[in-house]
């Protein structure tokens, strides 16, 4: 941050004391292809075992996610009925984990780090893992705040012949006065209500607490409930983002605040142990 020519420290990042990680398209690249067999694999959810037509799959499944934070939840909102360990294992359990690379450079930046460090995804748990695991980096994390910390149950199954669709894409062309969106039973990024939730489930105050994601809406959304906010994929900062990054590799150029803080705790650390250690000696 420049100011009357002198480099100004960001306070907010200097006071930090904790670090939240988006998954997807953050702690591993977008190009790693997942991104697009996961819309694949949802895709082909909708049409195989919810009767949605093939023809408007992929317009529903981009319109549900804009609206609702995943397609998942904006199913769930319309109407559409189904198990959510079923729906993961289909879209997650398929996937090709080999697509993501060991990532050593975002290892060691981690472990460089002596700040609470957590996961928060809008994925479930077992996807989580695997993702971490072939990073090379699911130690480096305090935990892994996903889908089933903020949904810990599938609503009970409703007979077929009660099943009512909310048709979505007729709603948004032409509204219904008095008609109003339905709300998704789902509890997922960038809702706020979720967000909130995440934070007090894992006891982290938003204020010393900065998130990094790819998500434009889930960045703002943290911005708004007083987090300190990276968008993730890109160097092109947005209002609402208080840094951009292109990827996590550039941490330490781009926010060198955090390893700062870290270095004085740790000469404070070094500093009492070497007291200690005098005492014992004395
Ligand atoms: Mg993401």
């Amino acid at each position: 941050m420049e100011l009357d020519g002198k480099y100004s420290k960001d306070q907010s990042l200097l006071k930090c004391d904790c670090l939240l990680f988006d998954l997807d398209d953050t702690l591993y690249p977008f190009n790693s292809g997942i991104a697009a067999d996961i819309m694949k694999n949802i895709q082909d959810y909708m049409v195989h075992k919810l009767g949605v037509q093939e023809s408007i799959s992929l317009e529903l499944c981009v319109l549900l996610y804009k609206q609702y934070g995943t397609t998942m939840a904006g199913l769930r909102a319309v109407g559409y009925q189904f198990d959510y360990d079923d729906y993961h294992s289909f879209v997650h359990g398929r996937l090709s984990y080999d697509k993501i690379k060991p990532d050593p450079v975002l290892r060691n930046i981690l472990l460089s780090l002596p700040i609470r460090k957590l996961v928060f995804t809008n994925g479930d748990r077992a996807h989580a893992s695997r993702a971490l695991k072939r990073l090379g980096i699911e130690d480096c994390f305090e935990g892994v705040v996903c889908f089933e910390t903020l949904n810990p149950t599938s609503p009970p199954p409703i007979p077929a012949e009660e099943l009512q669709i909310f048709d979505i894409m007729k709603h948004l062309v032409h509204p219904q006065p008095g008609v109003e969106l339905p709300k998704s039973p789902i509890l997922c990024k960038p809702s706020r209500v979720a967000m909130l939730q995440a934070l007090k489930v894992a006891s982290i105050n938003p204020q010393t607490t900065i998130l990094f994601d790819d998500s434009f809406r889930n960045i703002e959304a943290a911005k708004q409930i007083g987090m300190c906010t990276v968008l993730v994929g890109t160097s092109e900062r947005k209002k609402g983002a208080d840094h951009a990054l292109e990827s996590l590799h550039n941490m330490k150029e781009a926010l060198p605040e955090l390893w700062e803080e870290a270095e004085k705790d740790e000469d404070v650390r070094n500093s009492s142990k070497a007291r200690i250690e005098t005492s014992v000696i004395a």
